[in-house]
């Protein structure tokens, strides 16, 4: 990674990290799996917190069992013609697939197991849902991209970028005493920005500032929160539906601020 890079006013900067496939409804998407290399996520989501790596503690207590999710990675046509979905190609993007784990037994390894090796082959994605990114996944003509070594090289290429970025694409490491920080300093901040505009005396803030770590961490958490597996839809609840959730902004926020 650069760490100086020159720009040209009102270009924007590249993604640091790969990025996920989403499809929306009434738009065919066409992908590949590059290979099978599959990275299994046990995760929760928390408001405030964003999406993190589950670490089998109190992060379990206060939002029940974790997610469980498979990431693929995939080339992502760039041109779909949507009246001819056998009319596809180039650019290529290389994003990740995040599936939920009755998607991944389903409809990736059901399939790979009938043709033989899915990685062949091309899918055609039509999305039911955005929000749940309920997909359709149909098996469509022997891979495009590895007709020409020219895309191959470009892609593999990009799957290094892929690789060394996938961990802190999908969630957020934490360990439990960063965890426990990022409750207390939201706590501490939802009491104290009224306080903070209105300038009050330091004796009106020191309720807000003393309260105790234990208040924040057995506090019992949001409803919408509690994803615990029985309470998926039929399509999985997809890590980037509920980071694009009106009341997360907090928590995308956060991760970028303590990867930035
Ligand atoms: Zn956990």
């Amino acid at each position: 990674m650069a760490g100086l890079r020159k720009l040209t006013l009102g270009e924007l900067a590249p993604s640091m990290n790969v990025e996920r496939f989403r499809a929306v409804v009434g738009v065919p998407e066409v992908l590949a799996i590059i290979d099978m290399s599959v990275v299994l996520v046990d995760m929760h989501f928390e408001k405030g917190v964003g999406g993190f790596y589950c670490f089998e503690s109190i992060c379990c207590e206060r939002n029940g069992q974790p997610m469980r999710r498979y990431a693929l990675p995939i080339v992502h046509y760039g041109t779909v013609n949507p009246r001819d979905i056998t009319d596809y190609g180039p650019p290529f993007e290389v994003e990740y697939l995040l599936l939920s784990e009755g998607d991944y037994k389903d409809k990736v390894l059901m399939k790979h197991k009938l043709q033989g090796d899915l990685t062949q082959f091309d899918i055609v994605i039509t999305c039911t849902d955005a929000h749940y990114q309920k997909l359709n996944m149909d098996v469509g003509r022997p891979a495009l991209w590895r007709t020409n070594p020219d895309w191959m090289r470009e892609i593999l290429d990009k799957k290094t970028k892929y690789d060394k970025t996938i961990e802190r694409a999908i969630a957020r490491p934490l360990d439990e005493a960063t965890y426990l920080n990022i409750l207390n300093r939201a706590a501490g901040d939802s009491k104290a920005s009224p306080a903070r505009q209105a300038s009050p005396p330091p004796a009106a803030r020191a309720p807000a500032q003393a309260r105790p770590a234990a208040t924040a961490v057995t506090k019992p958490p949001p409803q919408n929160m509690n994803a615990t597996p029985r309470e998926i839809p039929a399509g999985g609840v997809e890590l980037d539906s509920l980071l694009k959730g009106p009341e997360t902004d907090l928590g995308t926020g956060s991760v970028d601020g303590i990867l930035g």
